[in-house]
């Protein structure tokens, strides 16, 4: 059973808040969130909160601001904290269907069973041992003081979707141990609770992680057992670290709270994540639009794909080059960068990062010179005697310079070296010609004249 093409998709993004998110993280919650957009549909927040004792309020709010930052705020968001009743009616409901049922091993005892059946070259499937208890049994072991966990039973069929980036996928459940929905202390794990979420909000595609390809068989059990519609299934391929690794939200691997705050561009961060272990070719994206219309599910591999943080880097500064002025203005009025688009055109192709913005910014915009060493003088003098008059328009450099050649004697690097430094204090950056009318004629002269 699956939904029909519809028209309006409803697609989520379930991490549980217990460490920050990485950016496989983030690579499942863009592809969500930028299919949801294309599609005209909603992105749901969902926080996998049920395990109260790892869930913390901060790494919530953390998921909130990482996804602002990529600029992919939910439409909606939702707590499974919130919701726990209903689970634990659906939970009943399966009690009363014969499809959850009591079962008492401790871990140890599942452990022993586990090693037992892989020295027989037996696959470690829960044998089902406490689906044939009685009810004194169960009063005996209760006595004990043993408290039940709760398994869902499997139909052991063949559970079959349409992967929408796996192709037709077939799971025999015969092969999986019965899942525990509820444990020992009456916490839900978030298999079930997942299930009646996704139909409670309409979920109608779930995009995940392919650690999640058995989930899916079992999930779509429990879809059925409730007669629900399941949602469409696809399951992204993982990142790992350059070291073959697999990233880790415990171990604090490639936050996007660290690449933020190593002055990467979001948007850098986003193509990274959506592109890396694709078809399609890596390369920056000037907006999320651009970046949705490049989402394409059938060209992620299947293999895990490496992912090294240095793309980010080469990505970010890629991605500066070809931002338009309206994509950083507000960022550069905050930080107290003026010049508006004229010096943003001038200086965005020197960027690395952002932050490099405001040392231009103070390069223009500062009192500062730079004193032209002795036999530099008389270019320099040359140069302030020929400086036009305002006002200055397109061609004011390049007549300026020419009557500089002409009175100094001087071309190539030994005339553009010295007059480079004089002005910005630097012996590469952004065209003269650009710097120039933001400099002013004032400022140009002071610098020209400096003195050391
Ligand atoms: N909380 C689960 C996870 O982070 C959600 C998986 C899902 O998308 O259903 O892996």
């Amino acid at each position: 059973m699956s939904h029909a093409a519809t028209s309006h998709p409803v697609f989520r993004f379930a991490p549980s808040p217990t460490g920050l998110i990485h950016v496989g993280n983030a690579r499942t919650a863009l592809l969500n969130a930028l299919l949801a957009r294309r599609g005209g549909g909603t992105f749901i927040l969902r926080l996998d909160d049920t395990d109260a004792a790892r869930s913390r309020a901060e790494f919530a709010d953390a998921i909130a601001m990482d996804l602002d930052w990529l600029g992919i705020p939910p439409d909606r968001t939702e707590r499974q904290s919130d919701r726990l009743g209903l689970y634990a009616a659906a939970a009943e409901k399966l009690k009363a269907m014969g499809r959850l049922y009591p079962a008492y091993e401790s871990e140890e005892e599942l452990e022993l069973k586990r090693g037992l059946q892989r020295a027989r070259g037996l696959p470690p499937v829960y044998d089902r041992a406490a689906l044939a208890l009685t009810d004194e049994d169960r009063a005996r072991l209760e006595a004990e003081g043993r408290r039940p966990h709760w398994r869902f039973r499997l139909d052991h069929g063949v559970v079959s979707w349409e992967d929408g980036v796996r192709g037709p996928q077939q799971v025999d459940t015969s092969s999986l141990s019965d899942p525990v929905l509820v444990r020992a202390d009456g916490t839900f794990l978030y298999t079930l609770p997942s299930v009646l979420d996704d139909i409670d909000f309409g979920v109608t595609d779930v995009v995940r992680g392919e650690d999640h390809v058995t989930n899916t068989a079992v999930q779509i059990e429990i879809f059925e057992a409730f007669g629900a519609p399941a949602p469409r299934f696809a399951h992204h391929n993982l990142f790992t670290l350059p070291s073959g690794e697999g990233l880790s939200k415990r171990l604090g691997h490639l936050s996007l709270r660290a690449l933020r705050e190593a002055g990467n561009e979001p948007l850098a961060v986003a193509a990274a994540a959506v592109l890396v272990g694709t078809s399609e070719a890596l390369g920056p994206v000037a907006s999320l639009a651009d970046l949705t219309g490049r989402v394409d599910l059938s060209a992620i591999s299947r293999a895990p794909a490496r992912f090294d943080p240095q793309e980010i880097v080469t990505l970010t500064a890629r991605t500066l080059h070809l931002l338009p002025y309206e994509a950083v203005a507000h960022r550069l009025e905050n930080t107290g960068v003026g010049g508006g688009e004229p010096f943003w055109l001038a200086v965005r192709g020197n960027l690395a990062c952002l932050a490099d913005a405001f040392d231009w910014w103070r390069v223009v915009d500062g009192d500062q010179v730079w004193p032209a060493e002795a036999q530099d003088r008389p270019l320099m003098e040359a140069a302030a005697d020929h400086l036009p008059p305002e006002p200055w328009d397109a061609g004011t450099y390049g007549a300026w310079i020419a009557a500089v050649k002409t009175a100094s004697g001087r071309s190539g690097k030994a005339l553009f070296r010295p007059l480079r430094l004089a002005l910005t204090g630097r012996d590469t950056g952004p065209e003269l010609a650009a710097l120039l009318p933001l400099l002013g004629r004032r400022t140009v002269l002071a610098r020209l004249k400096a003195e050391a």
